[in-house]
């Protein structure tokens, strides 16, 4: 569904994406973990072109990312992505949040593009908060609200990039147990996150990073058990 093929980018000096070849098939969860600093964000801010890249190729679908104009508001609906700070609309309801850009992208009209918002926050447990803006929302709420906006959208693929980082404890884990219901209903995932038990139960890969490379990558079972690189097992004996 998505490959990079030969990817670089480079901020200055910093070659911050080395090379970078990476496949996600239609309905993979891929974690990606490495240091501070590894790239992590970078690689998934490019698979929606938050980010360009100096050379080689990405593609969804089979077709290069668009550069530009309306093709890429739709390259954005295509690849939902979701931030550490949430990056919900501050001045716009909940509800809000959900419909404004299934009418303007998706060009859906305004009944439809609630119904569907509201089934969305229903789904992620937070359709009681529909009135009411992003600030009177825990951090959780609010999160679980972002997934619902890039949910309708109706994203071919999801980001998320340490979408669990900025929570307080509590509220962790029901942010992760949505994320573990889309995984398991079939969604395409690239997940960016420190949240080890998530990576095990619902990766069905974990890409290493580190200095701007992919290290290795393996089933969750293979990496956690026996990394090969001194690079991974020196990460993982930092953070286990
Ligand atoms: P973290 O775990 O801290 O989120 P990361 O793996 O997501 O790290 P990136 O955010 O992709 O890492 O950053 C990789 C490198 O590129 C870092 O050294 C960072 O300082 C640098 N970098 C990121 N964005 C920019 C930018 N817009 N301009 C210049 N340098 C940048
Ligand atoms: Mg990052």
């Amino acid at each position: 569904l998505v490959v990079l093929k030969n990817v670089n980018k480079h901020f200055g000096a910093l070659h911050v994406l080395q090379d970078i070849d990476l496949t996600i098939a239609r309905g993979e969860v891929v974690v990606v973990i490495g240091p501070s600093g590894s790239g992590k964000s970078t690689l998934c801010r490019a698979i929606n072109r938050l980010e360009g890249i100096d050379s080689g190729s990405i593609t969804l679908d089979g077709k290069p990312l668009p550069a530009e104009g309306k093709e890429l508001a739709r390259l954005r609906a295509d690849v939902g992505m979701v931030f550490q700070s949430f990056n919900l609309f501050a001045h716009k309801t909940v509800l809000e949040n959900v419909t404004l850009g299934q009418i303007k992208v998706r060009k859906k009209s305004k009944a439809e593009a609630e119904e569907r918002a509201r089934a969305l926050l229903d789904r992620v447990g937070v359709g009681t908060q529909a009135d009411k803006y992003p600030a009177q929302l825990s951090g959780g709420q609010q999160q679980r609200v972002a997934i619902a906006r890039a949910l309708a959208m109706e994203p071919k693929v999801m980001l998320f990039d340490e979408p669990t980082s900025a929570l307080d404890p509590e509220m962790i884990n029901e942010v992760l147990e949505v994320m573990q219901q889309l995984a398991r209903d079939g969604m395409t995932m690239v997940v960016v996150t420190h949240e080890m038990g998530f990576a095990r139960s619902a990766a069905n890969r974990v890409v290493f990073m580190a200095d701007g490379q992919i290290v290795e990558q393996a089933t969750p079972e293979k990496f956690f058990t026996a990394p090969r690189s001194d690079r991974a097992k020196d990460f993982l004996s930092k953070i286990l």
